[in-house]
């Protein structure tokens, strides 16, 4: 699609809308004299820029969109940007919608942290949940649905952002290795046949890792309240290593703040009486079983080597040997799944009673073999059915939405929704999703987030991505972790900025 820009430069934000509406197009940019063509946008900020008005041509259709700011947009350059990027893609978006008659479920909203924009709206404004809502569905076209979910997310978030202090801070730590790879699998992670002796000298690195970052936190003061052991598949670890990586963490993070330790038990294939003890051991409060679907054929198609039934195994097993809340992910739009047999992949889980589950839509990630493989899968339609029965069944069951977050790509535009009975959410979720504060996220692969929680504005530390560098690299990385003194020194002098 040819893009001609008049009177601003936001690209981005044009991309943006061009790949939520058109997403079978892709962007040419041409001077604002060429000819037109075919398929072509115009998009055009007014010289103050209160007005943005975007002229569409496609497939032989034409459209026109506005947008208007009540008053001149902020003078400070980066609020400015800001509000004006916004105007250029509502403008887009409007014309868009009045050209395909397509309404998107969330809207002309393209970030992947919806509930963050109803939460600062919230804190900025006093509103309510009810408010928020209708500010979504006013300002973004959100559906009613997207915009409830989107207000009571932000509800919890606001919630936990005003118990934590500036110190507050949560750990991350990534064992990038599973069973066996999945089919819809984009991350790092490299099956236990390929990299058995990997394991061992990885541990070692990754407890390098969280002593050079225990060792910063406790220079600054900061206090971990949340630790997350994630993956990969953390418990492809044996129980002894299992111990010693819960140990470690302990010793370095386990102070009065700490309210949770969440370790991600991932795949049913990896769970046994011994990690799981060695778990419990380790202190930890919750854990992830997580089949993504019960359908045997559908676990087959995706590259797992368990049964629906081990799933309900391991997960009995897991009630006996260990006391804290269990999680459990789904996945809707998965190769071979259709309504019906994603709706009894729920009921059964809802029927082992976790307290939480998660309900992700299945995201085409580049890297992974669904797309090499160019599988087929559900259409958007099944994948919109599947998510409306799990809303339905999960809020009849009692369980509340209390997290949410969208991924690029993923099926029919949809998001992943962490449901939780009342009184279990986990907390190193919505830090995450919400960015309430900073996140230091250790091992290969690891992205750290340093965040001011009064500015918004945020740092990123980046580890290597692979174990095999990840182990050469260690010294460099833990050294990197001093980077943080700047951060918060920044941060306590009135506030880290860009
Ligand atoms: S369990 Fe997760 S990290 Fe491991 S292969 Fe499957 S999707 Fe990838």
């Amino acid at each position: 699609m040819d893009i001609r820009l008049v009177g601003h430069d936001y690209k981005y934000g044009v991309e943006q809308i061009m790949l939520l509406m058109f997403p079978e197009q892709r962007p040419v940019y041409v001077d604002r004299d060429a000819p037109e063509s075919a398929d072509f946008v115009r998009s055009e900020l007014s010289p103050d820029g209160r007005r943005a008005v975007t002229l569409l041509f496609v497939g032989g259709k034409s459209a026109e969109g506005e947008a208007e700011l009540p008053a001149p947009p902020p003078s400070e350059p980066l609020l400015r940007d800001r509000e004006c990027q916004k105007l250029v893609k509502l403008a887009f978006f409007r014309a868009a919608v009045a050209l395909t008659g397509r309404q998107p479920p969330w809207g002309a909203l393209t970030g992947i942290r919806p509930g963050k924009l109803a939460e600062r709206y919230m804190r900025e404004t006093g509103a309510s949940e009810r408010e928020a809502v209708e500010f979504m569905q006013r300002e973004y076209y959100l559906t009613p649905r997207s915009a409830s979910l989107c207000a009571r997310v932000a509800e919890e978030a606001e919630t936990l952002r005003k118990s934590f202090s500036p110190e507050d801070i949560s750990v991350y730590a990534g064992i990038p290795f599973c069973p066996t790879r999945c089919a819809y699998c984009s991350f790092v992670s490299q099956s236990v046949e390929k990299s058995f002796a990997l394991i061992e000298p990885y541990l070692e690195a990754l407890i390098k890792e969280i002593r050079a970052a225990g060792r910063i936190t406790r220079e600054l003061g900061l206090r971990a309240v949340s630790l997350y052991v994630g993956g990969g598949t953390p418990t492809t670890l044996s129980a002894p290593q299992l111990e010693r990586l819960l140990g470690e963490l302990g010793e370095q993070f386990g102070g009065s703040a700490l309210r949770e330790l969440t370790v991600e038990a991932g795949r049913p294939d990896t769970i046994d009486r011994e990690r799981l003890a060695a778990i419990s051991r380790g202190g930890a409060g919750r854990i992830s079983i997580n089949p993504q679907t019960m359908n045997d054929a559908v676990l087959a198609a995706i590259g797992r080597k368990h049964s629906g039934l081990a799933v309900v195994e391991s997960f009995r097993l897991a009630r006996e040997c260990f006391s804290g809340d269990i999680n459990m992910d789904l996945i809707a739009g998965l190769p071979g799944d259709c309504p019906e047999s994603f709706a009894a992949s729920l009921d059964e889980v809802i029927a082992l009673a976790p307290e939480n589950i998660t309900v992700h839509t299945l995201a085409m990630k580049r890297g992974s073999r669904l797309i090499s493989e160019n599988a087929a899968l559900p259409t958007g339609g099944d994948v919109s059915q599947m998510l409306d029965y799990a809303s339905e069944a999960l809020t009849s069951a009692g369980y509340s939405p209390y997290y949410l977050y969208r991924q690029k790509f993923s099926s029919g535009g949809f998001e992943n929704i962490g449901w939780t009975k009342p009184g279990h959410t986990g907390i190193y979720n919505i830090c995450v999703m919400e960015e309430l504060h900073s996140v230091l996220a250790l091992g290969a692969g690891g992205v750290t987030k340093l965040t001011d929680p009064t500015t918004g504005y945020l740092e990123r530390i980046s580890n290597k991505k692979y174990p095999k560098e990840y182990i050469e690299s260690i010294d460099e990385i833990c050294d990197n972790k001093y980077r943080m003194r700047e951060f918060y020194a920044k941060m306590r002098e009135g506030g880290a900025r860009a």
